[in-house]
């Protein structure tokens, strides 16, 4: 007879697994509790959907945060060039970009959820919408089903595939974490990832809108360097974002919990501190009057220029912001030609929190990886459970890596619990 699974949650890894379960055989229910499918997946890539990214197979893992190791396996079986193939077969070719963020053709997000969708239906899957899991079933340690608001479903197995609990407003609020911790499974702390940063500076209000091009961003706590990225981000209202910033901020949201971080920003990687602090010098020879706003514009753009000025202002007891009269760079002394010269290179701003879990794109923390078969996505401890999409803890970088890894789990899940032996 035919394997009965069990899907609970319609999203990338719940669709994958439904219809890859259903194509070989199974007799496959999926249980959404929203009143559509995929509503995540629909907001991804700012509705262009990147499902993955070309960079080398073996490369993978290091985008994948701390345990990113774990996928190494299942992503050699079903990775990016896989799922490519994978949607072409659905009718839907996929292009990338020069980051190697790759995208549906028609880069629109619809267009892999439809195709996705009738995928299932294809194969048969009964997706039932409005029903929200609520637990699930085990007779002898073993899953015999899922109970929801209203029925029990029995089932030879189960596909765990709730996603995490940021956006909560798109269904995934984290349920399937309490549901693991039912049965007996390690949820580490959870996280907001990839998720805007709130820095302490008041000031930094003044500077929101402004956004930059390859910058250095390195994370210190008390002098120990503890990260650091390379990329574009942009000054918000409160703090930081940006894909630099997002994909740092995975990294720092459970440190924060220790206190602030100090992030240092070099403006111009490309520039030595030497040269720059020469540069400066034959400026101030040239024309020692020369106003600091002018000696900083080659080096920053005019809203931030301005920003230090008011902080040096401010260091020269000259008033901060509200000085009328130019700063004129004799006027500097040593120790404050160094602050000039660290306002370009390690530009200071200290960081107190993320912000909220509905505003992260991923969760950091989830299930204990160690509690899962890397391969099938099974649970080590309960026998015919099987764990996928967000809530691994796996939290990947921006750029497609936590799609793939959505879609990879949800297709090698799909295939086992349907019994396939790969
Ligand atoms: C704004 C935004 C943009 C993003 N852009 C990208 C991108 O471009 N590229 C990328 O790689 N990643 C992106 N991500 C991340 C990516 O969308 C997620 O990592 C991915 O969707 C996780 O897939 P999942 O199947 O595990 O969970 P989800 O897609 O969240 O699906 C979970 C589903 O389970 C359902 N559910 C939850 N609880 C229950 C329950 N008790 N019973 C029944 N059903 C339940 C939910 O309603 C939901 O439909 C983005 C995320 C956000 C928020």
């Amino acid at each position: 007879m035919n394997q009965r699974v069990i899907i609970v949650g319609g999203g990338a890894a719940g669709l994958m697994a439904a219809g890859k379960a259903a194509e070989i055989g199974a007799n496959v229910v999926l249980l959404e509790k929203g009143s559509r499918l995929g509503r995540k997946l629909l907001l991804t890539g700012n509705g262009r959907c990147n499902l993955t990214n070309l960079c080398p197979t073996h490369e993978w893992p290091t985008h994948l945060g701390p345990h990113g190791d774990f996928m190494r396996n299942a992503l050699a079986r079903f990775g990016a060039q896989e799922l490519r193939a994978f949607f072409q077969t659905l009718g839907i070719p996929t292009i990338a970009d020069d980051q190697g963020r790759v995208y549906p053709a028609s880069e629109k997000s619809l267009d892999i959820l439809d195709a996705l969708i009738e995928y299932c239906r294809a194969s048969r899957v009964e997706l039932v919408l409005n029903t929200a899991v609520r637990g699930l079933m085990l007779e002898a340690g073993h899953i015999i089903g899922v109970e929801t608001d209203r029925q029990i479903f029995s089932a030879d197995a189960a596909i765990l595939a709730t996603g995490g609990k940021s956006w909560a407003q798109t269904g995934s609020n984290g349920d399937g974490y309490y549901m693991l911790r039912q049965v007996g499974h390690t949820v580490s702390a959870l996280y907001p990832g990839l998720v805007p940063l709130i820095a302490q500076e008041s000031w930094i209000k003044l500077l929101e809108g402004l956004s930059f091009s390859q910058v250095v961003i390195t994370a210190y706590r008390e002098a120990k360097r503890i990260g650091r990225v390379e990329g574009d981000f942009l000054f918000t209202a409160d703090g930081l974002s940006g894909p630099a910033v997002l994909n740092l901020s995975s990294q720092l949201s459970p440190l924060l919990e220790q206190g602030p971080i100090t992030l240092t920003i070099d403006f111009q990687p490309h520039i030595k501190v030497d040269e720059l602090a020469s540069q400066i010098q034959s400026a101030a020879d040239t024309d020692r009057q020369a106003d600091v706003m002018a000696v900083l514009q080659p080096y920053v753009p005019r809203r931030l220029a301005q920003c230090i000025v008011g902080l040096l202002d401010s260091a020269c007891g000259r008033g901060g912001h509200t000085s009328a009269c130019p700063l004129r760079i004799n006027q500097l002394n040593s120790r404050q030609r160094s602050m000039l010269i660290d306002s370009v290179k390690r530009f200071p701003v200290t960081v107190t929190q993320t912000r909220p879990f509905r505003e992260a794109i991923v969760t950091v923390g989830g299930v204990r990886c160690e509690e899962v078969e890397p391969v099938s996505f099974s649970s080590r401890k309960v026998p015919g459970l099987y764990i996928t999409g967000e809530l691994l803890d796996i939290a990947g970088e921006t750029g497609g890596y936590n799609l793939q890894s959505a879609f990879t789990s949800g297709w090698l899940a799909g295939l086992h619990a349907a019994g396939a032996h790969i």
